[in-house]
């Protein structure tokens, strides 16, 4: 995809401070990133360092204690490890659902939800319900769920985690491709480096608690999946990103 030179997210010395009865938590300290229109980025970090604070900081679901975030918060989707599929509804009312929630439901955004589910390879399954699904194909409904609300950026907090290891390669695959496709900049949070590395043009590596930008790796691989866990070059990033991450 075409990457732009104006940053869609902006962060500038952004902390967090989590504050509860047993005392403070210091999560994010002084984060600065710019992540550019058209972009797949991965955050990679230890457990707990502070990853899905930073996507709600980004989501303006939390508001940093210090710094500056520029975003526009109008037009950001989330995608979470759960599907969070309702399973009483069809795979189309599911669907619809994030429409109906945002009062979008309009003729013209049902029409386009129902030629994403055709383009995605759902068309036969919008009367099925979601246990009748593959856990692949419900986490594209979810991410179709999404897109419909036409977002502009896509937070994805370790949504493959659940998935067994061959159908998370062609899950996170095939998500990568319908974001290239649809133009959505992406941020993924995720613990699996493979991963991060065959998604993603930059990999961002974070401290331990309170997370830091300890690193940031642009991934100069040629793109597709294939091509890019075969390449010579993948050990190598591999190998940088695990010596960082411990
Ligand atoms: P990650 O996603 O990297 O595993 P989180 O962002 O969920 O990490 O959490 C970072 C740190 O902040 C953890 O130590 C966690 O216990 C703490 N934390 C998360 N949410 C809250 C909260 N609402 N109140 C207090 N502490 C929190
Ligand atoms: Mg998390």
């Amino acid at each position: 995809m075409k990457i732009d030179i104006e940053p869609i997210v902006k962060m500038r010395g952004v902390s967090l401070n989590y504050h509860s009865l047993e005392g403070e938590t210091l999560a994010i300290s002084d984060i600065n990133l710019d992540i550019y229109k058209g972009e797949f980025v991965s955050i990679i970090g230890p457990s707990g360092c502070g990853k899905s604070t930073l996507l709600s900081i980004i989501s303006g679901l939390l508001q940093p204690t210090r710094g500056k975030v520029f975003v526009d918060k109008n037009h950001i989707g989330y995608m979470f490890q759960k599907d969070q599929l309702l399973p009483w509804r069809s795979i189309l009312s599911n669907v619809l659902l994030g429409l109906e929630v945002q009062k979008k439901l309009t003729d013209e955004n049902v029409a386009y939800a129902h030629s994403l589910l055709e383009k995605y390879g759902l068309g036969e399954f919008k009367k099925h319900k979601p246990a009748e699904l593959s856990g692949g194909m419900r986490q594209r409904a979810a991410l179709i769920r999404t897109l419909a609300t036409h977002p502009k950026i896509l937070l994805l907090d370790e949504p493959f985690s659940a998935l067994d290891y061959q159908t998370r390669i062609n899950v996170s695959g095939e998500v990568r491709d319908i974001l290239e496709k649809e133009g959505v900049t992406s941020i993924l949070v995720t613990h699996d480096i493979a991963e991060a590395i065959t998604l993603s043009d930059r990999v961002v590596i974070l401290s331990h608690r309170p997370a830091t930008v300890k690193n940031i790796h642009k991934i100069d691989i040629e793109c597709g999946e294939d091509f890019r866990r075969n390449s010579p070059l993948f050990p190598k990033y591999f190998e940088k990103i695990w010596e960082e991450l411990k």
